[in-house]
């Protein structure tokens, strides 16, 4: 399988349990694609410098995932061969008042990277469909009757489309990551959590409720990204199962991106090329090539 069975465009739809959440056929590839992921990475950092250089467009990369899928060590891992004067990480956390007195796209907007940069959002716009959702936190939201209606949430998958195309014809592209991990791994890594100290920072109680809501965030996922994923901002159902797997797949799908935004290094402006015979004079330049030649003729004549 190549990245592009995990890419959903809105051209088929999705069913959250038909898609694998481990490496199936590419297991017995694993030194092979975790090498292809080392050069991927290298890959991306060079495609990186040109975005940044260009400073043209910008590109989200929005990660979403049940707890313990592994959205940090991804972040870790995949992200620190990139540029980091160049790279901007967000972590949405559950919103203060402050933020729920806004629109929910408020706190969203203002973590936005500028065009030339990379930023990947741990959580997103889309807690905003999935976990509110799921626990119909909506019906506890200060609003007024007109916005809490039936069909709040398809209204908010539409505001989402169209707030993704506007970021996209304003040069912020959006790519959106599903780490799509098993109940039964799931299980093993919240036991993890538990037997190992270094790891207890991460158990919360709070998991276990989410745990035991499996099916619906199953279905609010699978809305969610139906609704939601387009040519211009892409869903990727990524299996989560085997780390190396799922660094294998984002490095891939990392670099397609950026080869297909083609950032190219800028030109350099007319005024400062026609500089540069007098800085080439300045700074001694045809002096040393005087006296490299000598040193050549020498050199040859030693030989001869
Ligand atoms: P880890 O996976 O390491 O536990 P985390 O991303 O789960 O990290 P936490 O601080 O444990 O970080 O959890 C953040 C919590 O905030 C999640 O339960 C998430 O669902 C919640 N949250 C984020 N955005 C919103 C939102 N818009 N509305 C309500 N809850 C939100
Ligand atoms: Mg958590």
């Amino acid at each position: 399988m190549t990245i592009k069975d995990f890419r959903f465009d809105g051209s088929k739809k999705l069913k959250v349990k038909d898609m694998p959440t481990d490496a199936g056929d590419s297991k017995g590839k694993k030194s092979e694609l975790v090498k292809q992921t080392q050069a991927n990475l290298l890959r991306a950092s060079e495609l990186q410098e040109r975005l940044y250089a260009a400073g043209r467009e910008g590109l989200v990369i929005a990660i979403q995932a049940r707890d313990a899928a592994g959205k940090d060590s991804l972040i870790k891992k995949v992200f620190s061969g990139l540029n980091p004067a160049a790279l901007e990480v967000h972590s949405f956390k559950s919103p203060s008042s402050t933020e729920l007195s806004h629109d929910y796209l408020w706190r969203i907007n203002a973590a936005l990277p500028p065009r030339g940069k990379i930023g990947v959002f741990n959580r997103s716009q889309y807690e905003d469909v999935l976990v509110v959702r799921v626990h119909h936190m909506e019906r506890g939201y200060k609003l007024a009757p007109r916005c809490l209606v039936d069909d709040f949430f398809p209204r908010r998958y539409a505001q989402l489309r169209s707030w993704e195309d506007y970021l996209y014809e304003n040069g912020i592209r959006m790519v959106k990551i599903f780490l799509n991990v098993s109940k039964d791994e799931q299980r093993k890594r919240f036991l993890e959590r538990i037997e190992r100290d270094e790891k207890h920072y991460k158990l919360s109680t709070n998991d276990m409720v989410e745990r035991a809501a499996w099916d619906a965030y199953d279905e609010a996922f699978e809305d969610a990204i139906n609704a939601t994923a387009t040519p211009r901002s892409p869903w990727y159902v990524i299996p989560a199962d085997s780390k190396w797997y799922t660094r294998y797949l984002v490095s891939q799908l990392l670099v397609d991106t950026l080869e297909e935004m083609d950032p190219q290094f800028p030109t350099i402006d007319p005024a400062e090329a026609a500089r540069i015979p007098q800085m080439l004079e300045e700074l001694g330049y045809h002096e040393d090539m005087q006296t490299k030649a000598a040193e050549e003729k020498t050199a040859d004549a030693q030989e001869t």
